[in-house]
């Protein structure tokens, strides 16, 4: 199966927030891929609240040092440019609202209509969920991706296993890096 993206101006990227709740949550890591293979890490400050389930299983291997919210949006701008590009992220009405947090809604880098890997896996009749570091559905056993070379819950990996996924189902890589 293949996809025929509308778009090559797209930016993989992934995040790991301290709550599901839209009202608490906040960024404390993110990834950002671009398609020629340039990548950003940071991970943020945060002092706030934070839920059981991301105490246990997201603070502790959050390793780098942390940058003030300022410094990241500075650093996330500078890597992403001018372009706006299309955000391609799995699940991503978490990370999405979470940019909005951090960024403002009238004043981020990225383009204003967000894709979500879910979706389009729907749309091509495949379970959402089989793209799952378990690979129980056999989903990157199919695609031949060797998962276990990616760090669950980081965000960086996160975002280089999407685009490794986004780019077997694009079929071509020289189709789909930017000219
Ligand atoms: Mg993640």
């Amino acid at each position: 199966m293949k996809i025929e993206p509308y778009s090559d101006n797209i930016i993989f990227y992934d995040s790991e927030f301290s709550s599901l709740d839209p009202y608490k949550g906040e960024i404390l890591s993110i990834g950002l891929v671009k398609m020629n293979g340039e990548e950003l890490y940071l991970e943020l400050e945060y002092d706030g609240e934070v839920n059981p389930w991301v105490k246990k299983n997201i603070l502790p291997i959050l390793k780098e040092p942390k940058i003030s919210r300022e410094e990241a949006k500075k650093r996330i701008r500078e890597f992403i440019g001018k372009k706006e590009p299309y955000f391609v992220g799995y699940i991503n009405q978490f990370d999405t609202i979470y940019w909005y947090k951090l960024f403002g809604v009238d004043n981020h880098p990225a383009y204003w209509i967000p894709i979500d890997f879910a979706s389009i896996l729907f749309g091509l009749g495949i379970d959402p969920e089989a793209y799952n570091h378990q690979d129980k559905k056999n989903f990157y056993k199919e695609l031949g991706i060797d998962v276990s070379k990616y760090r669950e819950h980081n965000a960086l990996d996160d975002a280089k296993l999407l685009k490794e996924v986004y780019l077997k189902f694009y079929g071509s890589i020289d189709k789909i890096m930017p000219k």
